[in-house]
C-alpha cells in the first residue's frame, strides 16, 4: 500500500474564526440525510435553524443549508464559530463540514490525500514552501492492478511527469505551462484511443532535460504579440467570476476604466507589475498548479480530458495573476499577501468546485483552450 499528500498535508489545520474567507459564507453547504435527521432532532435555537434552514435538494435525498441575507451559514456564531460544534460536538458536523477542505481517492493499493485551494489555510502552505513536492508512505506491499486501474495508474504517471516539467528549476512557470500544454495536445489523440506506446514515445522529448531546456529557450526567444486579445478575454472571464465568489473582492469599486485603457497602456503596467509583484510570487503560482495537476488529472472521464483538465488549471492561474493586477491598479498599488491568498481561495471555488461554470466557460470559449492561444494569457 502507498499513500501519496502534498508535503503539507499533515500541517494543515482550520483557522476558524480567523479565516478571512471562510467556508462557511458564499456558496452550497450540503449535508447528507443521516446528519439532516440527526438535525431535526435538536430543540432550542439549533432545533427552530434545523427546521427553517434547511432544504431538500431535487432529486437528491441530500438537502442544503440555506445561507443568511449576508451570505453566512446561519449557524455561525458573532465571532464566526459553528453552533453546532460548540453545542453538541464536532461528530454532530455533516460529512462535507468534517473533511473540508480534504479529500481522498484510493485506486489499486494507491491512496492519494488532497487538499483544496478554495480554503485560504491550505493557500497559506504555497506561500510557505518554496517548491512544493509530493510525500509518499509505503509499506513495501504491493497489489496487482486490475485493467480499470491500469488506466488511473497511466494517468498518475502523466500527472508526475507533469508536475516534473513545472517543478523545473530556472525557467519562468508560463514556458513550462506552454510545454506541458504543448505536450498534452500532442498526446490528446493516442491517449484517447488507450495508445499508450505512442503516448511514451511522445513523451520522451519532454522527459529529457537537454531538450526540455531547449525548448524553453526557443519559446522564451519567441515573439509577444496580441496583448489586445489577453486583456479583452481576462477582462470578460474576470467580469464572469465576479458575479459570483470574487465579489466581496471586485465589487467595492468600479473598474469599468480598465477596459478604457489601451493594450499598450495596460501592458506598461502590467511589465511592472511583473517585475515589482509577481516575481515575488510566481512559485506560489507554481505550487498551486502542483496542487492542481495532482489533485485533477485522474478524473479524465465525461467531457474532461487530460488536456481541458490541464488547461483548466492554467487559466485560472493567468485569471489569478490579472485579478491581482487591476486590484493593485486600483488599490493605490496596495495588494498585501491576504488580499493575494483572498484572490487565489475565491476563484478556486468557482474552479475546482463548480462543474457548470467552468463547463461554460469550456463551452463558449473553446479556442482559448488550443495551446498557442493559451500562451497568449499565460506569457508575461
Ligand atoms: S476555509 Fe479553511 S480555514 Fe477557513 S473556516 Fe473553512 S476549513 Fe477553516
Amino acid at each position: 500500500m502507498k499513500i501519496v499528500m502534498p508535503c503539507f498535508y499533515d500541517e494543515f489545520e482550520c483557522i476558524a474564526d480567523k479565516c478571512t474567507c471562510t467556508c462557511c459564507k458564499g456558496w452550497g453547504i450540503n449535508i447528507d440525510a443521516n446528519t439532516y435527521s440527526k438535525y431535526q432532532k435538536f430543540d432550542g435555537e439549533l432545533g427552530e435553524l434545523s427546521k427553517n434552514c434547511i432544504s431538500k435538494l431535487d432529486n437528491k435525498n441530500e438537502y442544503r443549508i440555506i445561507l443568511d441575507e449576508n451570505g453566512f451559514c446561519p449557524f455561525l456564531d458573532e465571532n464566526g464559530l459553528c453552533k453546532i460544534v460548540k453545542t453538541k460536538g464536532a461528530d454532530y458536523l455533516s460529512d462535507v463540514c468534517t473533511t473540508y477542505p480534504r479529500t481522498t481517492t484510493n485506486y489499486a493499493d494507491i491512496y492519494e490525500l488532497y487538499l483544496t485551494p478554495s480554503c485560504p489555510a491550505v493557500v497559506e502552505f504555497f506561500y510557505k514552501y518554496e517548491n512544493l513536492y509530493l510525500h509518499e508512505e509505503t509499506d513495501g506491499n504491493k497489489k496487482a492492478p486490475n485493467e480499470s486501474e491500469k488506466q488511473i495508474l497511466f494517468d498518475s504517471e502523466l500527472s508526475n511527469l507533469f508536475i516534473s516539467m513545472i517543478r523545473f528549476p530556472e525557467v519562468p512557470l508560463w514556458v513550462k505551462q506552454y510545454l506541458v500544454l504543448r505536450l498534452a495536445d500532442k498526446i490528446k489523440e493516442p491517449y484517447l484511443n488507450k495508445d499508450y506506446n505512442t503516448v511514451a514515445d511522445i513523451t520522451t522529448e519532454y522527459t529529457d532535460i537537454t531538450s526540455f531546456a531547449e525548448m524553453s529557450i526557443a519559446i522564451l526567444r519567441s515573439g509577444f504579440e496580441k496583448n489586445d486579445i489577453k486583456y479583452s478575454n481576462l477582462e470578460e472571464m474576470r467580469k464572469k467570476y465576479t458575479s459570483y465568489n470574487l465579489q466581496e473582492i471586485f465589487s467595492q469599486e468600479d473598474y469599468s476604466d480598465i477596459e478604457s485603457r489601451s493594450p499598450e497602456q495596460l501592458r506598461e503596467q502590467e511589465i511592472e507589475f511583473n517585475s515589482t509583484v509577481y516575481k515575488k510570487i510566481e512559485y506560489v503560482l507554481q505550487n498551486l498548479c502542483i496542487n492542481e495537476i495532482y489533485s485533477n488529472l485522474k478524473k479524465n472521464t465525461g467531457n474532461y480530458y487530460l488536456y481541458t483538465n490541464i488547461a483548466m488549471i492554467f487559466i485560472h492561474t493567468a485569471l489569478i495573476k490579472y485579478c491581482m493586477f487591476i486590484y493593485l491598479l486600483k488599490n493605490k498599488k496596495i495588494l498585501t499577501k491576504e488580499d493575494q491568498i483572498k484572490i487565489i481561495a475565491l476563484t478556486s471555488r468557482d474552479f475546482y468546485h463548480c462543474s457548470q461554470k467552468v463547463s461554460a466557460l469550456y463551452e463558449t470559449n473553446k479556442d482559448v483552450f488550443l495551446p498557442n492561444n493559451m500562451l497568449i494569457f499565460l506569457r508575461y
